[in-house]
């Protein structure tokens, strides 16, 4: 038997697949059929239980997440498990939450199957920030007040000095670019006064939570209330934040907080 795993033997497959905001009817059908095909599937926390329902009963599940209020597994464990699993011989599925190459560590993955000799492949899925403000009937682009759309991290990498609001701010006011910011709740109070140096007080923004799923929530305000709204209103992870005027439309709803679905 053959056991270089060199670069040019590459053995064993992964597939890493994005499993959109929630929805399971939102999984494209390549989605859908290689979860089927799985024999292990690695799915992060931010999956929703409906779609690993979908997974043949026989496959093995592993949860890597922080669900149950454990740490999240090391990204060097997770990768190995993989690894591992493609090499004995398994279809090994990477279930990531939305899109796996949007702030999914879907990249990094990648790489190091390679350099293990692994074989990937990637299947795009909806990402959180697209289906949260389609589910509102909400455009990220429109031709007379958006010509384009950032999707932006709010949670920088430990050490990292992470996004400079201010430069992004001034650019989203000359470009008339939407921002749509991910991971940004916990850091709103920062980020409101930061992107405030560039953009106007009276800057509609839009907080959507659980985009998709049955608990859907949201609010409209201006960009001088956001941390204050999303504090009155309760809102938490995971939820995006859509900053420009696509979102003016929704401070016209009168109610603070209305059920995304079916709205
Ligand atoms: N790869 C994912 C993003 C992973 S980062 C994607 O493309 O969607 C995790 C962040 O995504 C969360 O903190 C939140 O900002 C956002 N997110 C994921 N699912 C969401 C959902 N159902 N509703 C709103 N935001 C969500």
């Amino acid at each position: 038997m053959n056991h270089d795993l060199s670069f040019h033997s590459a053995r064993g497959q992964v597939t890493l697949v994005g499993a959109g905001p929630g929805d399971p009817e939102l999984l494209t059908i390549k989605a859908l059929k290689a979860i089927q095909a799985a024999t292990v599937l690695m799915v992060d926390d931010l999956v929703s239980e409906p779609i690993v329902a979908l997974a043949n009963p026989a496959a093995r599940v592993v949860w890597v997440g922080k669900r149950g209020g454990c740490k999240s597994t090391p990204q060097s464990f997770i990768e190995k498990l993989m690894i591992t699993a493609a090499q004995e011989g398994e279809r090994v599925v990477r279930l990531k939450g939305g899109d796996p190459f949007l702030f999914g560590r879907g990249g990094e993955e990648v790489e190091h199957l390679q350099a293990a000799g692994v074989r990937v492949s990637v299947l795009n899925g909806i990402t959180a920030g697209l289906a949260a403000v389609t589910s509102l009937n909400t455009p990220l682009t429109h031709r007379d007040y958006a010509h384009g759309v950032v999707f932006v991290t709010g949670h920088a990498k430990p050490g990292d000095t992470g996004t400079d609001w201010r430069a992004l701010a001034n650019t989203a006011r000359q470009a008339k670019l939407t921002l749509v910011i991910y991971m940004g709740v916990t850091g709103a109070a920062h980020i409101q006064s930061e992107l405030l140096h560039g953009l106007g007080a009276d800057t509609p923004v839009a907080i959507i939570q659980n985009a998709s799923l049955p608990q859907q929530r949201h609010a409209a305000c201006l960009l001088a209330d956001l941390a204050e709204t999303i504090q009155r209103e309760g809102l938490g992870s995971p939820a995006v934040i859509v900053v420009g005027d696509v979102v003016q439309g929704l401070l016209a709803v009168t109610e603070p907080l209305m059920a995304g679905a079916g709205v």
